[in-house]
């Protein structure tokens, strides 16, 4: 076993390129950024044949799918067999637990010994449709995790002796804060930790410390531009020019990225990825997809050090570029969760020419809008909740918040979008409001919904996930 996970480390180092500095200008890792598709087929075949022999040993939930089906770790050979391996989900991931066993995930490489001797940190999923799930990551996931994070944020146009970050989050069990905060470490950009700190405080650090990256949630970038405006500053007149975004989708949602964009007259960026398989970046938003503002949303997926495959929502068999499916990765960079093609589960569309940017990694174009378990069943009609906001912010008079209400009546469900106006619109123009919201919305959902105005101040804010859901379906909630 320790022989193995010596060969698996030694395999993922060897191909971090370029670990401690950027090569150029252009690209953190020039050789892996533009990699061409013969080399990535060899990278990806050889990183495969030794993840798949770990994975095997490491990782009893593994073990159990693989002798389930008498699949043997020598059965892959190259990256062509990878669809020999089942599809793994969440749901599965959880089994264990749910059977009363020991509450003790076996679905990682870290059992309590290992995290005594090699541990970094614990992490835990957010639980936005299903249950939390804990994830223990190791010193080695830590130095790669900064590598490819720093890769991206080169993409992005960060740069040290210029940039410096501020990031409003709660230093919590997320993963996504832990990953930038390294990441730019590693980069030598100056991080303002703004975790519990009230807004006002926040706003008073721009002002103080002239951030040029704000780290944030969508809602909360709106929300602090807003806080702003009534302290008699301007957003669009601060030091911030990036907003990176993450907790919910952002660049991805049209309205939501103008909004941003015209706020804080700032390039919106953000990293797609999830706690249980690509923690790191391994989405992220280049600087020609941020200068580009017409088109659908394109982010980039780090091809080296994860396969990236599309599947067939019902079926789970692989779709081809171009075609929509459902996101899966195969994470080739960690010591403690390199899961084998897990459903990440968000809808998509790969690209596989290359970007103007000049690299060379798959993008997903449109960006990622939502989980697919996030999609909400309105009389059998599916839609994503971005699709609402969407429509709901593309309306001038609407402001930052918004809630989406769904209920039973008769057996019929309904729903009803909950919509507050921005503060200097005065309420006789609130039923104009509510009409202009319904018609975005019957144009672009193709379904009539009940909308309220209600004061400004009246819906509930958050610094993470903004809950716009709420679903009473089944009950209380
Ligand atoms: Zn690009």
């Amino acid at each position: 076993m320790e022989e193995i996970r010596r060969q698996w480390l030694e395999t993922v180092e060897r191909y971090r390129l370029s670990a401690k500095r950027p090569d150029d200008e252009s690209y953190w890792c020039r050789r892996l950024d533009t990699v061409s598709a013969d080399e990535l087929h060899a990278i990806h075949s050889e990183k495969l044949r030794v993840a798949v022999g770990y994975v095997y040993e490491a990782i009893p939930f593994y073990r159990r799918k693989f002798d389930r089906i008498g699949l043997e770790p020598g059965d892959i050979r190259s990256v062509d067999d990878l669809a020999r391996i089942p599809v793994t989900t969440k749901q599965e991931m959880m089994q264990p637990e749910a059977k009363g066993r020991p509450a003790k995930a076996d679905y990682t490489a870290v059992d309590d010994e290992t995290w005594k001797e090699r541990g970094w940190q614990l992490f835990a999923t957010s639980g936005s449709t299903a249950e939390p799930r804990v994830f223990r990551y190791t010193g080695f996931d830590r130095a790669v995790w900064s590598w490819t994070n720093a890769r991206a944020m080169w993409a992005m146009g960060f740069r040290p002796g210029r940039d410096v970050a501020l990031l409003a989050f709660g230093y919590g069990p997320h993963v996504w804060l832990w990953g930038v905060h390294y990441g730019l470490n590693l980069m030598g950009i100056p991080i303002v930790s703004a975790g519990g700190l009230d807004s006002r405080t926040r706003v008073r650090f721009i002002e103080r410390y002239r951030p040029t990256i704000l780290a944030c949630t969508p809602s909360y970038a709106l929300y602090l531009g807003g806080l702003m405006r009534e302290m008699g500053l301007d957003p669009a007149q601060s030091s911030v020019r990036f907003l990176f975004v993450a907790g919910e989708p952002g660049y991805g949602v049209p309205a939501t990225r103008r909004r941003l964009e015209e706020l804080w007259k700032a390039e919106v960026a953000e990293f797609y990825g999830c706690t249980e398989a690509a923690p790191s970046a391994g989405g992220y938003t280049c600087a020609a997809a941020m200068a580009r503002k017409q088109g659908p949303a394109e982010t980039h997926l780090m091809a080296d050090t994860h396969i990236w495959e599309t599947v067939d929502p019902s079926t789970l068999a692989p779709v081809p570029a171009g075609r929509r499916g459902l996101s899966l990765v195969t994470n080739l960079c960690s010591e403690a969760s390199p899961q084998l093609r897990f459903l990440v589960g968000d809808f998509t569309t790969l690209a596989l020419d290359t970007c103007d940017c000049g690299r060379t990694h798959p993008r997903a174009i449109g960006g990622f809008i939502g989980r697919a378990d996030d999609m909400l069943n309105i009389r059998g009609v599916t839609i994503f909740p971005s699709a609402i906001e969407d429509a709901v912010r593309r309306v001038p008079g609407s402001g930052e918040e918004f809630q989406i209400v769904l209920s039973r009546e008769r057996e019929l469900d309904r729903i009803k979008v909950v919509v507050e106006p921005r503060p200097e619109l005065a309420s006789q123009s609130h039923p104009e409001l509510a009409r202009r919201v319904e018609s975005e919305i019957v144009a672009s959902c193709e379904l009539r919904m009940e909308v309220e105005v209600v004061p400004h101040g009246t819906l509930p804010r958050t610094e993470f996930k903004a809950k716009r859901v709420k679903d009473l379906r089944a009950g209380p909630y």
